[in-house]
């Protein structure tokens, strides 16, 4: 037989052939004649090219049900003879994600640029929802997860993004779309289209977090460089400015300058900070040794050293402020006693020498006048002159008595001061001394002391907790009163401080503690109370205080404070809720001050 190799050849040779040997002719006959003609086993090789490709598109189509779906697609079209959609079919197959862990990361990317458009009608906390139902009911089957998370997602992309109405109520709800199965064309597409915008989007967001990171995180912390924070700034606005991954890259070399010039700053930061400590560590185991006869200071610079012993945190800052400026106030109220009695002592010696001055001359000058009369009496014969000599010499000792009495009253009236101002001072000594010893009250005030408040805290916090009921600490400062002192003075200060005590106590409840924290800090436990209550209670103190006006020389004075009242947490410390009263106290005066705000 000779060889053909052109097609029309070989199909004309065929049919000649299939005519000739009179054979049926059915495709199966014609395939194997132009298997014949064409000298290639055609037949053969293309049965089992076909069958090759029946299995792999059946091995595909058990992977996922999206493959299943394409699979039978292109089934569909081939038995359809529908080429077109067999194209179309096998197009969609290429682009179907068959790598699990790159179907993986397409989805996540979606979902995270899905959950931060903001589409209508579809709230955060209800994608919030259906995600974490997706996740509890198929978290164990990755397959079936991913299947359901894919279709969560394309549930979400349905809704129009910043149109108003909303879509999904009357819609398949949020957690059990079908859309996957039905569009698997409009996901493939939208999976494609979204990757390079996806990568565009993640490009801005990390830019924007870089910049945001180096304006909030980085500034703030340097306000005592202005360079760093300046370079800070620049750099933020430099990395807004780029436009590709390309060009953000070619920033890195400064960005890594940049942190290593922190890096530096942080570490000289903490030697700075390491150095300061120990600078108030000597300076105040100096003043305790200076003042070893003063107990009360004494006890006061015990208590700033065991505060200064610990972790520094904010806290502790604050706690060693309030320390000293106990310890200043209450050495100034000492050293101004003790200016006073020095004062008293100086103007009694100045008096008693001006008198004995004032004697001794009165006195020599009484001698020279009894020598002058006794001359004149030895030298008188007249009865009548004698008289007059012996009535000016009675006039004139009288006169001298006179002068050394008022010089005895005035020196007895100076010896009388100097031991009035003595005791004061005695007795201030003695209150203070008092603050340190086991009392639990507050001698000025006659609230409960920081140990006091220990204790009470203690057993409130045990009540509370034995009974299961709420219990609300707040923290109160006067407002201002640093004005009211320099205005008034610090006794009408310390009037100030004992009247808003005693209104304070009387419009409280008798199982309501109230402790005075340091200087002009009241803290109040507030037993059986929750936030609204005790938020009400010191509200309710406020207008107290200004009914009650404080009055001074018949002028009334208007006291104001700030409170924060914190609701205790279950087992809260007494540290941490007094921290987050604090906090609260600090955002009224904030605010304006004359504010009660209740805790985060
Ligand atoms: P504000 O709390 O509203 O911010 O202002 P303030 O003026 O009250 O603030 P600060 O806490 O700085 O000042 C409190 C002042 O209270 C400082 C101190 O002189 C004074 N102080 C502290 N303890 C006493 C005290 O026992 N008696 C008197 N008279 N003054 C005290
Ligand atoms: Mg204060
Ligand atoms: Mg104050």
């Amino acid at each position: 037989m000779p060889t053909f190799t052109n097609p029309t050849d070989i199909a004309r040779e065929t049919l000649k052939l299939l005519s000739t040997r009179r054979v049926a002719p059915t495709p199966e006959n014609y395939q194997k004649i132009y298997s014949e003609v064409s000298g290639a086993p055609v037949g053969a090789e293309a049965q089992s090219a076909d069958k090759a490709l029946q299995k792999i598109l059946q091995e595909l189509s058990r992977k996922n049900p999206a493959l299943r779906q394409a699979v039978a697609v292109i089934d569909k079209a081939i038995a359809e003879h529908d080429w077109k959609g067999l194209e179309s079919g096998l197009s969609d197959l290429v682009g179907l994600p068959g790598d699990e862990d790159e179907s993986w990361a397409n989805l996540i990317r979606e979902l995270l640029k899905q959950w931060e458009l903001k589409q209508s009608g579809l709230s955060v906390a209800r994608k919030r929802d259906g995600l974490e139902r997706v996740l509890i009911n198929f978290a164990s089957n990755p397959q079936i997860l991913h299947k359901k998370l894919q279709a969560l997602v394309f549930a979400w992309a349905r809704n129009p993004v910043g149109q108003a109405g909303g879509m999904l109520d009357d819609e398949t709800p949020a957690t059990e779309p079908q859309l996957a199965q039905e569009q698997p064309a409009a996901r493939t597409n939208t999976l494609a289209v979204s990757a390079n915008t996806l990568l565009k989007e993640n490009f801005r967001l990390l830019r924007e977090m870089l910049a945001q990171a180096l304006e909030t995180g980085i500034v703030p912390r340097f306000t005592q460089f202005p360079e760093l924070a300046g370079e800070a700034n620049q750099l933020a606005v430099t990395v807004r400015a780029t436009e590709s991954p390309a060009e953000l890259e070619k920033l890195t070399k400064l960005l890594k300058q940049f942190w290593v010039k922190l890096e530096l700053r942080g570490e000289s930061d903490a030697l700075i900070m390491d150095g300061l400590l120990k600078l108030l560590g000597l300076l105040v185991k100096n003043i305790s040794e200076l003042s070893l006869d003063d107990q009360w200071l004494h006890g006061q610079i015990a208590v700033v050293q065991e505060i200064i012993s610990h972790p520094l945190s904010p806290r502790v800052i604050h706690d060693v402020e309030r320390s000293f400026k106990e310890i200043i106030y209450k050495q100034g109220a000492l050293k101004q006693g003790l200016n006073e009695a020095k004062t008293t002592l100086k103007h009694m010696v100045t008096t008693f020498i001006d008198r004995l001055g004032e004697m001794s001359s009165s006195t020599s000058e009484y001698h020279k006048k009894i020598e002058n009369y006794s001359l004149q009496i030895s030298k008188t014969e007249d009865i009548n002159q004698l008289n007059r000599i012996l009535e000016n010499l009675m006039a004139d000792t009288r006169g001298m008595q006179a002068d050394m009495q008022r010089s005895r009253d005035e020196i007895e009236e100076t010896r009388r001061q100097v031991d009035a101002s003595e005791h004061k001072i005695k007795e201030l000594e003695a209150e203070l001394d008092r603050t340190t010893s086991l009392a639990h009250e507050d001698y000025q005030t006659g609230t409960l002391n920081r140990r006091g408040m220990d204790d009470a805290f203690e057993r409130e916090f045990a009540r509370a907790e034995r009974l299961n009921t709420p219990l609300c600490v707040a923290l109160l400062d006067i407002d201002y009163f640093k004005r009211l002192n320099d205005t008034y003075g610090h006794e009408v200060g310390d009037e100030a401080l004992v009247h808003l005590v005693r209104v304070v106590k009387e419009a409280l409840r008798p199982t309501d503690v109230i402790a005075r924290f340091g200087g002009e800090e009241f803290i109040i436990i507030l037993p059986e109370t929750g936030i609204d209550e005790g938020v009400n209670t010191l509200t309710r103190l406020q207008r107290e205080l200004t009914k009650k006006f404080f009055l001074h020389k018949n002028e009334k004075l208007l006291i104001t404070f700030s409170a924060g009242v914190a609701l205790r947490l279950p087992v809260e410390s007494v540290d941490a809720i007094i921290e987050r009263a604090d906090q609260a106290l600090y955002r009224a005066k904030a605010a304006g001050r004359n504010r009660v705000f209740p805790a985060e």
